[in-house]
């Protein structure tokens, strides 16, 4: 049995691992063009916080794969692998002056250890007239890790990885017997999906080990300390494929993140950079039976995670892996 998992990102890399775990008797294989650091996942900060925007085809579908993943991370976390797996724990605070709604998340205030109303100090806590807060604990995942370490686990457990371009799905008829495709954005161009929408994002990397504690505020302003370094953002410009860093969007970053913890001004620049977040309403987890010149090819699709697929991509691996399960056992129908 072979299987190939398109894409080398946080979505791919899961998805290979859970396939190995699954299918003991199968050969996959995970195929890119990109790796690690040429990746949309290595931009991110990694922050467990899915927001309504992040929708599977039901709200129950949803939630299963928002607490699968959580599960996933969490017992990482605990084990020996955690610090080169990239993955934590951390506390922090989300506030806002406008709308109360914005600080509640109803998606994950169950499933994360502690997710609690700001008390009347805490809100005073950064400067600003902030009316309303949460205080909440979840996972962070820092992919600059956790990509290199997933590679050599799927490595180590007899997988191989292949560095490939495909102009198209079909060139892998024949060759597998099946293939998911988590190729993030570029699933638009592969799949001709016109749901499939960029929604751009930059981030500044700072040294400053000080801050253990991350803050969200109003108008994409976070800052979210990490193994590396601390990520300031940020900014979401839909539909744009900008992957230049903007020094206009460096400065506003910076004047927000400064403005709610004055104790960032003069940190050192780690790095700045650009992603491209693959937003989808809804995320595609589905099996598509793709006609070739030389009969169906079966395809578990598994992309459009938008800004939380570091966090999220265990959980639609899950059920991508399923989706694997039921096409191989359905074979003889097809
Ligand atoms: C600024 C920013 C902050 C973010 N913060 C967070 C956060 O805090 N929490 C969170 O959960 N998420 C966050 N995200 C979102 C997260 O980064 C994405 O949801 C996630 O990286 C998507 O992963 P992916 O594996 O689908 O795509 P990618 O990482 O883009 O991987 C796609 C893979 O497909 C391969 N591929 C594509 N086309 C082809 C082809 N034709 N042939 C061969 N291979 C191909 C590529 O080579 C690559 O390996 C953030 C994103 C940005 C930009």
């Amino acid at each position: 049995m072979k299987v190939c998992v398109v894409g080398a990102g946080v979505v791919g890399l899961t998805t290979a691992l859970e396939l190995q775990r699954e299918l003991r008797n199968a050969n996959v294989t995970v195929l890119a063009d990109r790796f690690e650091q040429d990746t949309c996942s290595d931009v991110a900060a990694g922050l467990f916080r899915p927001s309504s925007s992040f929708s599977g085809p039901t709200e129950e579908i949803t939630r299963k794969w928002i607490s699968d993943a959580y599960s996933y991370w969490d017992e990482l976390r605990k084990t020996e692998h955690s610090a080169r797996a990239g993955v934590c724990q951390l506390s922090g605070y989300i506030f806002s002056s406008r709308d109360p709604a914005i600080v509640r998340n109803y998606y994950i205030e169950k499933v994360v250890p502690l997710y609690r109303a700001a008390t009347e100090q805490e809100l005073g806590l950064c400067p600003g007239e902030w009316k309303y807060g949460s205080f909440f604990t979840t996972i962070l995942t820092e992919c600059r890790r956790f990509q290199p370490w997933a590679a050599d686990r799927f490595l180590e457990n007899g997988g191989q990885i292949v560095t490939e371009s495909l102009e198209s799905l079909r060139e892998l008829q024949g060759r597998y017997d099946v293939v998911v495709n988590c190729t993030g954005l570029a699933a638009k161009r592969l799949c001709n999906d016109q749901k499939l929408v960029p929604i751009r994002g930059q981030i500044i990397k700072v040294r400053a080990p000080w801050v253990k504690t991350f803050f969200y505020a109003d108008f994409d302003t976070y800052i979210i300390p990490g193994f590396e370094g601390v990520s300031l953002g940020g900014c979401r410009n839909y539909d744009s494929y900008n992957t230049d860093v903007s020094p206009h969007d460096s400065s506003a970053i910076r004047e927000r993140c400064e403005a709610l913890l004055p104790s960032l001004r003069g940190s050192q620049v780690i790095r700045e950079s650009v992603g491209l977040r693959p937003h989808r309403d809804p995320v595609r987890v589905e099996l598509e039976l793709l006609p070739t010149a030389n009969g169906n090819l079966r395809v578990v699709h598994n992309y459009g995670h938008g800004g939380y697929g570091v966090t999220t991509a265990p959980g639609t691996a899950k059920y991508a892996t399923q989706l694997v399960k039921d096409a191989l056992k359905s074979n003889s129908k097809l």
